[in-house]
């Protein structure tokens, strides 16, 4: 079966086999030369002043941001699910929740965020996907982090990257905080997430708020290679193997670029077979169609073609099918899977079978089109 949902990706092999080891101590010179070299591969990757390891889901790595960074009001983004997560971990600290809502394939505005911080003064940070994955949504955090600063340079800008970061460069000159987890675009298991953080932030947490997700207390350990509790040694060891993968497959840029194209060709792809993109401002990570069928064709993927994806949560369950473009994909697993979705509409009575999707992939895919 292949795994094309987007979260929990595909764990390469050699990423899996570098995690078969024996368990290794976090406190020794032989870890803390892992954690060393994994963390000059983070700052390549996030271009950001700081970045924190942490032992949790992305959630943990969200709700970190919020209590550091946020002491009175939280401004966020709810066109899906993740970001409406973000209002809820602001109320359970006992913070002021501010959310601008939209449906999931509608991305914030600039000019409503712009008029939300002038009319409340107390609003000290915002908080917004970058990718929104309940939708594959893709949000202006660049434009929101800029338009926001040049008004009130105090505002911390927090931004999940969890289907972002690793999947298209980001401009993180006006963010503070940027989010990653392991399962997704990192192509790891569960359990590991990461936090850039600006010079801006790290002044702003000051002595921290919390206690396990205290960032002070990790920034002053992560300087030193090391972490204020028990490391996920395992997960930060495959890692370290994902990054060098990605470096030894012609670094992040290629990986960058590969991914566009491969968004593009299977976009162009499916919309070819008569198939609607769901959101307004689609997002690379995935590729997300809304269909009256999404379920049967999704359902069809799984039995007769080996291939999952994954279908939409809350009112869109049933309607969306979402399919991944995260991490180091091979190109005949992914024409494999738009031929699939041409077979199913085929099974469906849809369309007859040509061999449109397959076609256009590879045309657009190898530079056939020209
Ligand atoms: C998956 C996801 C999360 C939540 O991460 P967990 O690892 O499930 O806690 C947050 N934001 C986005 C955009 C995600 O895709």
């Amino acid at each position: 079966m292949l795994l094309f949902t987007p979260g929990p990706t595909p764990v390469p092999q050699n990423v899996r086999n570098a995690m078969a080891d024996e368990t290794m101590h976090h406190r020794t010179p032989e870890f803390e030369a892992i954690f060393e070299k994994t963390r000059k591969h983070l700052f390549n990757l996030f271009k950001t002043d700081e970045v924190v390891m942490i032992a949790s889901s992305g959630t943990g790595a969200m709700e970190a941001s919020v209590i550091n960074l946020c002491k009175n009001t939280l401004l966020s983004v709810n066109s899906g699910k993740f970001g409406e997560r973000f209002g809820k971990i602001a109320i359970a600290h006992g913070l002021k929740s501010i959310e601008i809502k939209n449906e999931w394939n509608t991305p914030v505005s600039v000019e409503d965020i712009l008029n939300t911080v002038k009319a409340n003064a107390d609003i000290d940070a915002i908080a917004v996907q970058i990718s929104e994955s309940a939708g594959g949504l893709r949000h202006p955090v660049e434009e929101i982090a800029k338009a926001v600063k040049a008004i009130n340079p105090k505002i911390m800008i927090i931004a999940d990257g969890i289907t972002a970061v690793g999947v298209e460069p980001i401009d993180v000159t006006n963010i503070d905080c940027l989010i990653a987890g392991s399962q997704k675009a990192l192509m790891l298991p569960p359990g590991l997430a990461i936090l850039g953080l600006s010079n801006a932030a790290i002044t702003s947490i000051g002595s921290g708020v919390g206690y396990y997700l205290n960032l002070a207390s990790e920034i002053k350990k992560q300087k030193q290679n090391t972490t204020a509790y028990t490391a996920a040694t395992t997960l930060i060891i495959g890692l370290l193997e994902v990054l060098e993968t990605v470096e030894a497959n012609g670094g992040i840029e290629k990986l960058y670029s590969d991914t566009a194209t491969r968004a593009n060709a299977v976009t162009e792809a499916l919309v070819a077979l008569g198939l609607h993109i769901y959101p307004s401002t689609p997002a690379k990570s995935m590729t997300t169609i809304d269909d009256v069928n999404a379920a049967e064709i999704r359902n069809l993927l799984k039995t007769d073609f080996e291939v999952n994806v994954a279908g939409g949560q809350d009112h869109l369950k049933g309607k969306i099918f979402r399919i991944n473009q995260m991490g180091l994909i091979s190109n005949y697993e992914m024409a494999w899977v738009v031929n699939a979705v041409e077979l199913c509409l085929a099974k469906l009575g849809r369309r007859d079978y040509d061999g449109t999707a397959n076609k256009i992939f590879n045309e657009i895919t190898f530079g056939m089109d020209k």
